[in-house]
């Protein structure tokens, strides 16, 4: 059997890879410390649960519009007014299978083969392989933990071409922490207002994972907001991965292809979870608040337990919940078995010597980090970072 050419052009996920080979080591009866994770380890807040509740004995049994039943738009908008100060009108809104169809949904419908799609690095491991599955070009900037993990506008000037099509990037970042302030989203916007060919997507699923402040979306610019694709979703602010919820704001005209798209691809997500999540967006925000005060406690007690391994640099993140230092330091080294000669070797002699898994940096575009998730219980970080201690104490 031959199978398509399309399957050679992009990779698995290598987040989610790790998280098998964690498992697999679980299985075999090993104590695997999982910092892999790209999910809250909290519970989904009772309020939204019970909406899904009652939504099933409501009978919202049937298929739903394929940009999401119109209560559900109607909350999106009202979300965007009320955190982001965005107006936006339903038409203008389309929910999908979480933020990571959204996304698929908005390359394939803005990217045709040899477009070019700039995307600073470090950047979520899905980025690359979506513009790769439009048969795009992926047109990396690199960053470092040097410059905050954040490309210079200059940096940007230089990346765009006549064939760029999409710039492309997260605030809160996945994998760095990095978030953009108002004054450097709103020096991108001067780049772009310069570039009337380029749309921004702007990934914001970290939100609500905030701990310098207010979030800034680069969709509040006025003269740009029609070019930007605002995609969010519930899956982090709400600890709802599991329930798929996605969504997208842009132009009328962005929408309604994606639209076209998800109706050939999966139709409209899942009703429960769309009575769900008008609860969860025009709802009680408290326990969103706590899980991220949580995270903050753990954001600490990270820092503190990093600060302690001698010889990685680590940026101390702005948002989301991972630490993404700079282990190439280590790289040379070898406990007299296994020589690190980079982050995956490095990730995964942790996950053999310390039985903590990690993601490496490469997956991000970044071969000099590795992903470590603060998304564990307080014990359990502690328990992990003493391990990881021990085991990098052996590389000579
Ligand atoms: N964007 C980023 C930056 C992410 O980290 C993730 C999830 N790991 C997503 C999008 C996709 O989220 P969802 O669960 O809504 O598909």
């Amino acid at each position: 059997m031959q199978l398509s050419s399309l399957l050679n052009r992009f990779s698995e996920p290598e987040t989610l890879k790790m998280a098998k080979l964690g498992r697999e080591l679980r299985a075999k009866g090993v104590d695997v410390i999982d910092l892999s994770l790209g999910e809250p380890d909290f519970d989904t807040p009772q309020h939204i649960k019970d909406a899904a509740i009652k939504a099933i004995n409501d009978n919202w049994s049937h298929y739903t519009p394929v940009a999401g039943f119109a209560d559900l738009k109607e909350a999106v908008c009202t979300k965007l007014k009320r955190d982001n100060n965005l107006d936006y009108t339903p038409d203008q809104i389309i929910t999908s299978t979480g933020a990571k169809q959204s996304l698929a949904n908005a390359i394939l419908a803005l990217v045709d083969e040899g477009d070019e799609v700039i995307i600073p690095t470090p950047y979520w491991v899905t980025y690359s392989e979506l513009v790769k599955i439009a048969r795009g070009k992926v047109v990396e900037i690199r960053t470092s933990v040097e410059n905050d993990f954040k490309p210079t506008p200059a940096q940007v000037e230089a990346a765009i071409t006549p064939k760029t099509k999409v710039f492309m990037f997260s605030s809160p970042c996945n994998p760095s922490g990095a978030v953009y302030s108002k004054a450097e989203l709103e020096a991108l916007a001067a780049i772009f207002k310069k570039h009337p060919h380029i749309v921004i997507l702007s990934d914001e699923i970290y939100e609500y994972i905030n701990f310098v402040g207010k979030h800034e979306s680069i969709a509040q610019f006025a003269d740009l907001k029609d070019r930007v694709v605002l995609i969010n979703g519930l899956s982090k602010g709400f600890a709802m991965t599991g329930w798929r919820l996605g969504y997208i704001a842009a132009s009328a005209a962005i929408v309604k292809a994606c639209e076209k798209l998800q109706g050939q691809f999966t139709s409209g997500t899942c009703s429960i979870t769309q009575k769900a999540a008008v609860a969860a967006l025009v709802g009680d925000l408290r326990p969103s608040q706590e899980m991220t005060e949580e995270f903050t406690r753990r954001r600490e007690k990270t820092l503190a337990l990093v600060s302690g391994i001698p010889c990685f640099k680590c940026f101390a993140p702005q948002g989301a919940f991972y630490v993404f230092p700079d282990v190439s330091a280590y790289y040379g080294k070898s406990d007299g078995t296994t020589t690190i000669q980079n982050a995956a070797d490095l990730s995964m002699y942790l996950l053999n010597t310390a039985h903590v898994s990690s993601v490496m940096g490469d997956a991000f575009g970044e071969p000099k980090c590795v992903r470590f998730s603060f998304a564990n219980s307080m014990p359990n970080i502690e328990k992990a970072w003493a391990r990881i201690k021990d085991a990098l104490a052996k590389l000579k």
